[in-house]
């Protein structure tokens, strides 16, 4: 089975750009159609928190509160819709990681019927990771990866989510330390991934990047694979001709790290099925 958990709605947009957020049944019909061209045969769709009223009080970056203007109900209904009318679809949400505020959030998404909860450090210490200059400009490489997967240890140990979302995002602008340290980060990561029960995602979005690569690096998937940390597979879809992009290669890493199965979610409890 070949799944991709990582979509976000959009109506119809002209090549390469993004379309207007969208949530409606006709949205999600046109993700489907490519997930289906591409051989793809379930999508979830992880839309941003922080596009949602509902957490409003929990967001703090300009860039992020520049985004609220939607609510949940809209959305979840849309994906729920499509899922009664048999699409084969799933409802997720993209969350940040927001240090001291994970029961608060948890509570604010009880009510919805998530079938999984992707968990994402965009924003370490009030300044984004994913955007220049962020918190490029006032900390060294090497202080900013160490921060970011201390982060992602925390977000996986708090038990908010099932899905660790594009796990090594810190290399996005290719920047990095030297590979020793880079190998210290992945060994303290995969340890506290593993020890947490989370999966993570193996996402095709970082070829569309500066990095050019596929998150999570080769040698931090294979710490995961020894630890037993199941996956998923993403592309973190911003337009519906994304859906399934580049899975030739995220199934040549995935395999090639001696994974034989995908993880599957249905209401948040997690199956393995083959990936075939
Ligand atoms: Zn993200
Ligand atoms: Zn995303």
């Amino acid at each position: 089975m070949i799944v991709d958990y990582h979509m976000h709605l959009r109506g119809p947009n002209v090549p390469g750009v993004e379309g207007a957020i969208e949530h409606s049944v006709e949205a999600v019909e046109r993700f489907v159609e490519t997930a289906t061209a591409r051989g793809v045969d379930e999508i979830g769709f992880a839309e941003h928190m922080y596009y949602f009223r509902e957490v409003e009080d929990l967001l703090v970056h300009p860039y992020q509160r520049s985004r609220i203007a939607h609510g949940l109900e809209a959305y979840v209904a849309a994906v729920v819709e499509a899922k009664g009318r048999g699409l084969p679809v799933k409802l997720g949400l993209e969350i940040d990681y927001v240090p001291g505020r994970v029961e608060e959030l948890a509570a604010l998404l009880a009510p919805y019927p998530w079938d999984y909860l992707l968990g994402s450090v965009h924003i370490v210490d009030g300044e984004a990771i994913d955007m220049e200059p962020g918190l490029w400009a006032r900390l060294p490489v090497e202080e900013v990866w160490r921060l970011y997967f201390e982060a992602l240890g925390d977000l996986a140990k708090s038990g908010l989510v099932d899905v660790l979302a594009h796990p090594d995002l810190v290399k996005i602008f290719g920047m990095r330390p030297a590979a020793e340290e880079v190998s210290l980060r992945y060994e303290a990561c995969a340890e506290a991934v593993a020890a947490a029960g989370v999966a993570v995602e193996v996402s095709t979005a970082g070829l569309r990047k500066r990095v050019g690569e596929i998150y999570p690096a080769p040698e931090l998937l294979s710490l995961f694979r020894a630890g037993g940390v199941p996956v998923t597979l993403a592309s973190d879809a911003h337009v519906h001709q994304d859906v399934g992009r580049d899975f030739d290669r995220a199934l040549e890493l995935v395999l090639g790290a001696g994974y034989e199965t995908v993880t599957v979610f249905e209401s948040r409890v997690a199956r393995q099925e083959p990936l075939a």
